[in-house]
């Protein structure tokens, strides 16, 4: 049976790193709608073109873009242990549409999972990084649009979920590895390591 997990946080939490260790030790697929966004725009296809500048902009592609990409990974791709959501739902309504997803094909999603980080470290981290490498770092500025993004939308989005039940959080600050024994902890498994 699939277990279907959402992976939620905000940019720079290692949602995607975490996802692909996990993908790899137990055969999850992860759907990362952002990287599917890149692709897209790396090819220069009208979709990608058009996303690239709402990317730009630091605001979200429409919905009906963001599920129907999801809809047709799920459609073409074989049947995984279950699937790592990263970066996707972002609004409420994409959160209805997956659940919908799901449902037709018997699924839900099983777990949802907030990696939380301290913005305030992410940001000097960035910043100190910049004055060792003798630059001026223009990404500040993205990245705290970035973080002001992820907080509006968590603010919808993560109490969809919890009305549905817990949301167990883990600390993203964590180095890697220690960050994926918190999420194997949470799955329950390959907990002697
Ligand atoms: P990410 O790599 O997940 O941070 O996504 C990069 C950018 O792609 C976001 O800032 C949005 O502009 C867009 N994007 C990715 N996923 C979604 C989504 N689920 N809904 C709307 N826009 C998205």
């Amino acid at each position: 049976m699939a277990f279907n997990i959402v992976f939620f946080g905000p940019p720079a939490a290692g949602k995607g790193t975490q996802a692909k260790i996990i993908e790899e030790k137990y055969g999850y697929v992860q759907l990362s709608t952002g990287d599917m966004l890149r692709t897209q725009a790396a090819a220069g296809t009208d979709l990608g073109v058009m996303a690239r500048d709402i990317m730009n902009q630091g605001k979200l592609v429409p919905d009906e873009v963001v599920i129907g990409m999801i809809e047709h990974c799920m459609d073409n791709l074989e049947q995984p242990a279950g699937y790592i959501f990263d970066g996707f739902p972002r609004t409420v309504a994409q959160a209805e549409a997956l659940d919908a997803m799901l449902a037709k094909r018997g699924q839900k999603i099983d777990l949802v999972m907030e990696l939380q980080v301290d913005e305030d470290q992410l940001i000097k981290r960035v910043e100190k990084r910049a004055k060792e490498e003798g630059r001026l770092d223009d990404n500040i500025e993205a990245m705290k649009t970035r973080f002001a993004q992820y907080r509006d939308y968590a603010a919808k989005v993560l109490p969809y979920y919890r009305a549905q039940g817990d949301v167990p959080a883990v600390d993203g600050m964590r180095p890697i590895d220690e960050v994926t024994m918190q999420i194997e902890a949470v799955l329950g498994v390959n907990q002697a390591a």
